[in-house]
């Protein structure tokens, strides 16, 4: 078929060879009735594709022989390779995939260990070679935006970790944070696409119900998720609930206000049932006074909302410093006072070289504890 014939048809199918990888799963439909592939065959090319990572269609089984030569022509599986695996000395491990086109996606593997037994391991992974938002205190925002990965290249990395959580871990990933490189939410219906296909126990990765979607407060995916995922878990970067304060944080947010991403939230959680996760990077002389603490307990009122308060080293080039001891313990006080549960995330030096929410760069040994709650304890590294 010339690619003439189909160009009222979604601009992605118009190139042939068709990279399945990339399209979503609506045009999936759109190319396997072009080209008159039978149901079936349009299964097993999906679960090769997405279940199995299958790169040749020639090796895809079941399909009859013009089926394989009508693919053959029509499609390609680009898949993404691992380019570098680094161990830290926290033990976390970093990976690095090449896409098909050169650029370089970071997934982080981050085991929890307790009592000498492994109780968790999650896998953040990234959404976008770069990142358009330039919040202030992140490195990916300083590069700019790149491109959207594809759903392909996310379940390649959900893939590629799960095989390296099992071979160096001997553990399946238990949980997963979109909370890598990019704002996942900027590229919403490949990440929508991928935890679709998750939801299939063939699939690589935990369940959706053990998945994690942060933002920066893109408020009409919040919404959409809400309805598209309701078991998916959603963090919110807020980092301050005064507007001017954050559109010096997040220059972005003079596009997200702060009343419409309240909205959502309140949305999300109604229909899904679960409270959302609030990220808060504290800031010294920024964002860490008690009147700071009480905005944000203002601010989210009834929402039943979690605290994830992200402390982390200074950054030269952002001119941006860690609150100290006392500063830290007040914000804490004043949260806890209003019956917020707090949490605590420690990042350090290089491992600012980070993402969206900055999960991924936090490691194990860093967050004194995950479930510290109401309050320090002692032995804090300040
Ligand atoms: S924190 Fe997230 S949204 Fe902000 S620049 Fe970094 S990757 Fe983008």
């Amino acid at each position: 078929m010339s690619s003439r014939q189909h160009q009222h048809h979604s601009h992605h199918l118009q190139n042939l060879p068709v990279n399945l990888s990339q399209i979503s799963l609506a045009e999936w439909d759109e190319f396997f009735g072009l080209y008159n592939i039978s149901r079936e065959s349009q299964k097993r090319v999906y679960e090769a594709a997405f279940h199995h990572g299958i790169s040749e269609i020639g090796a895809i089984p079941g399909l009859s022989e013009s089926e394989h030569d009508t693919m053959n022509r029509a499609a390609v599986i680009r898949r993404s390779e691992q380019h570098a695996l680094n161990r830290s000395i926290d033990g976390s491990y970093r990976l690095t995939m090449e896409l098909h086109d050169g650029h370089l996606a970071e997934t982080v593997i981050i085991p929890e260990w307790h009592d000498g037994r492994l109780r968790k391991c999650s896998a953040s992974i990234s959404s976008q070679i770069g990142c358009f938002f330039g919040c202030s205190f992140c490195a990916t925002g300083r590069m700019g935006f790149h491109r959207n990965l594809s759903t392909g290249e996310l379940l390649d990395q959900v893939r590629q970790a799960e095989s390296i959580a099992r071979r160096e871990l001997d553990s399946e990933l238990t949980h997963l944070y979109f909370m890598g490189m990019g704002e996942p939410m900027h590229n919403y219906r490949a990440v929508s696409d991928a935890l679709t296909i998750m939801r299939d126990d063939a699939a690589p990765g935990p369940l959706p119900s053990h998945t994690t979607v942060s933002t920066v407060g893109l408020f009409r995916q919040i919404r959409m998720l809400a309805v598209d995922h309701p078991e998916v878990h959603l963090a919110v970067s807020i980092h301050s609930a005064d507007q001017d304060k954050r559109y010096r944080i997040m220059p972005v947010s003079s596009r997200l206000g702060l009343s419409e991403i309240r909205d959502a939230l309140a949305y999300h959680k109604r229909l899904t049932g679960h409270p959302p996760t609030i990220q808060y990077l504290l800031m010294e002389e920024v964002n860490d006074s008690p009147d700071d603490a009480r905005k944000l307990a203002g601010y989210l009122g009834d929402l039943n909302a979690n605290i994830t308060l992200i402390m982390y080293s200074d950054v030269p080039e952002s001119g941006l410093h860690r609150s100290d001891k006392e500063k830290t313990d007040n914000f804490i006080a004043e949260l806890t006072r209003a019956g917020f549960p707090v949490d605590i995330r420690w990042c350090y030096g290089e491992d600012i070289e980070a993402g969206c929410g900055q999960l991924k760069v936090c490691s194990r040994e860093d967050r004194i504890s995950m479930s510290m709650r109401h309050g320090l304890q002692t032995g804090e590294p300040l």
